[in-house]
C-alpha cells in the first residue's frame, strides 16, 4: 500500500544526564544542533513526505530558524511537547494531516541514524506490519534485579533485543495506541503492544544509538567527523 509518510522528531527532552545548559536536542554536535542532523536526513529522504518537530515550549520559534538554516522543505511545523514522551508525540501527532498513510516517530537523541533504517521501516509498513522497530541483538547478558540488588533472573539474551527509532505505524493505529493506555511507556511500540497489535522487528544500526551522556555524545562527535 501506499500514501504519504510523515515522520515526528520528539526533541522536546530536557536531556539532564548531558549536564548541558540547553535542552538536549540544541547541543552542538559536530558543525550543528543534533536536532539538525536527523531533519537534515529526514527532509533528504525520498520516503519521507513531511516533519513536524517537537520541542521545548519556548524554542518552537528557534527550531524553525533551523529548519530555514538546513533549507528544508518538507518541515510543517514545529509545537512545544509536553512532560513525557508520549504527550510530546500526541503534540506532534496532532499536526500530522490526514493524508498520511504512516507515521515515523524519531528521537532526535539518535542524531546518527543512517536513512536506510528508514528504507527498512517503511518497506514493512507498505507490507501491512501494524508496528515496525529497528533492533539491534544485545551484547550484554542481562538480569532481573531487585530494589536490593539482589539477581532474580538471568534472561536469555537470544531473545532480546534493543530498540531504536524510527518506529513507524499507521495513522490510525498511532493515534489509537496514545488514547490508549500510556503511562510509563518509553517507546510508542510499547503502546501498540498494549492494544495488542502485533509488532515487527527490522534491522537498526549501531549508528542510531542514543545520545544520553556525555560520551555518548563525544561518541557521536568522532562517528560524525569519521564520516565528514
Ligand atoms: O528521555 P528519553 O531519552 O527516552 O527521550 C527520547 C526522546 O524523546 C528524546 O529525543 C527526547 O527529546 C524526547 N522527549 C520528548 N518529550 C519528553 C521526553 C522526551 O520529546 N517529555
Amino acid at each position: 500500500m501506499g500514501g504519504e509518510t510523515w515522520a515526528i522528531v520528539v526533541a522536546a527532552g530536557a536531556g539532564e544526564r548531558l549536564a548541558a545548559d540547553r535542552p538536549k536536542a540544541f547541543v552542538r554536535l559536530g558543525g550543528r544542533t543534533m536536532l539538525a542532523w536527523s531533519l537534515s536526513m529526514l527532509d533528504d529522504h525520498d520516503l519521507i513526505d513531511g516533519i513536524v518537530m517537537v520541542v521545548p515550549e519556548e524554542y518552537e520559534e528557534r527550531a524553525s530558524l533551523l529548519a530555514d538554516d538546513l533549507c528544508a522543505t518538507k518541515i510543517a511545523a514545529a509545537v512545544a511537547g509536553g512532560a513525557t514522551r508520549p504527550e510530546s508525540v500526541a503534540a506532534g501527532l496532532a499536526c500530522v494531516p490526514e493524508s498520511a498513510a504512516y507515521v515515523l516517530v524519531h528521537d532526535a537523541a539518535r542524531p546518527l541514524v543512517p536513512p536506510e533504517v528508514v528504507d527498512r521501516v517503511v518497506e514493512a509498513l507498505r507490507a501491512g506490519a501494524q508496528g515496525v522497530v529497528p533492533a539491534l541483538p544485545l551484547v550484554d547478558t542481562v538480569k532481573r534485579v531487585g530494589p536490593d540488588g539482589s539477581v532474580s533472573e538471568t534472561l536469555d539474551r537470544s531473545a532480546l533485543r534493543a530498540v531504536q527509532t524510527p518506529q513507524g505505524f499507521p495513522l490510525a493505529v498511532l493515534r489509537a495506541a496514545l488514547e490508549g493506555d500510556a503511562a510509563g511507556a518509553t517507546d510508542c511500540a510499547s503502546m501498540v503492544e498494549r492494544l495488542g497489535r502485533p509488532v515487527v522487528c527490522v534491522d537498526g544500526d549501531e549508528r542510531a544509538f542514543k545520545i544520553t551522556t556525555p560520551a555518548d555524545l563525544a561518541r557521536a562527535t568522532q562517528m560524525a567527523r569519521e564520516d565528514d
